[in-house]
């Protein structure tokens, strides 16, 4: 049985159709949630894509809400391209060249174009996240992790030297990670309603000014894991985004 419903539409210049998908929910066996407000639900994310490129024509378009009638349920009768050729522009996951990839796909979107506000904190959020998965299961490189048992030795070696390599490729591009998340923050600050839960002390954690952060934490009022999680890393001084649950 499918964990997700396949839904059709088109490129408004080109018409070609494309598969979109929507997991079910009740079929969800594991969700991670990270520190950065990434989602991820049996490995996919969970926040759609808003932002599209056509994979027949090179055309941007935004879908802001997926709904009828520029979506149907019914697989129309002919071509479709899948799901998996234009979401994330196409790249693959499965390696740190296809993670800069996407890096790139954000900076080159920001770059050429100016947006409205609600859409420049979409594609810097993404930004900021793309930046996080070059090192996002940090935790998984320590001999620990091969020791309980997760995968096998050869997997967690492999993987270890990925997240790395990772590792070294975010510290390459730490500069432009940190304008990025700037920027993100000022507009963040100056549009409230865009906000996600616990984003901004997250943003300040990350950015290395963990007083801010702590500070921001304190005033929350009721008391999560989450938030408790947060402040043990901001008093350790680690801004390296982290696994909440999962
Ligand atoms: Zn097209």
């Amino acid at each position: 049985m499918l964990k997700y419903d396949s839904f059709y539409f088109q490129c408004p210049h080109c018409h070609a159709w494309l598969e979109g998908r929507n997991l079910k929910a009740e079929m969800v066996n594991q969700a991670i949630l990270y520190s950065d407000g990434k989602v991820l639900n049996d490995n996919l994310i969970t926040t759609p894509q808003k932002m599209i490129m056509c994979p027949s024509c090179g055309h941007i378009f935004w879908v802001e809400k997926p709904e009828e009638p520029f979506i149907t349920y019914e697989k129309p009768d002919t071509e479709v391209y899948s799901w998996n050729t234009w979401r994330f522009y196409g790249i693959s996951f499965s390696d740190n060249k296809g993670k800069m990839a996407l890096v790139n796909h954000y900076k080159t979107f920001l770059r050429k174009s100016h947006y409205e506000p609600k859409k420049e904190i979409y594609l810097r959020r993404f930004l900021w996240w793309a930046y996080n998965d070059l090192h996002r299961n940090h935790q998984h490189v320590r001999l620990r992790y091969w020791l309980n048992g997760f995968m096998s030795f050869g997997v967690w070696h492999c993987n270890r030297k990925m997240i790395l390599e990772g590792e070294k490729l975010f510290l390459k591009n730490y500069k432009d990670f940190t304008s990025n998340l700037k920027r993100l923050l000022a507009l963040l600050e100056k549009h409230p309603e865009e906000q996600i839960d616990l984003e901004l002390p997250e943003i300040y954690r990350e950015l290395r000014q963990f007083d801010k952060a702590k500070e921001l934490l304190e005033q929350v009022g009721s008391r999560t894991h989450f938030t408790n999680e947060m402040l043990r890393h901001s008093k350790w001084k680690d801004p390296r985004v982290f696994m909440v649950t999962g």
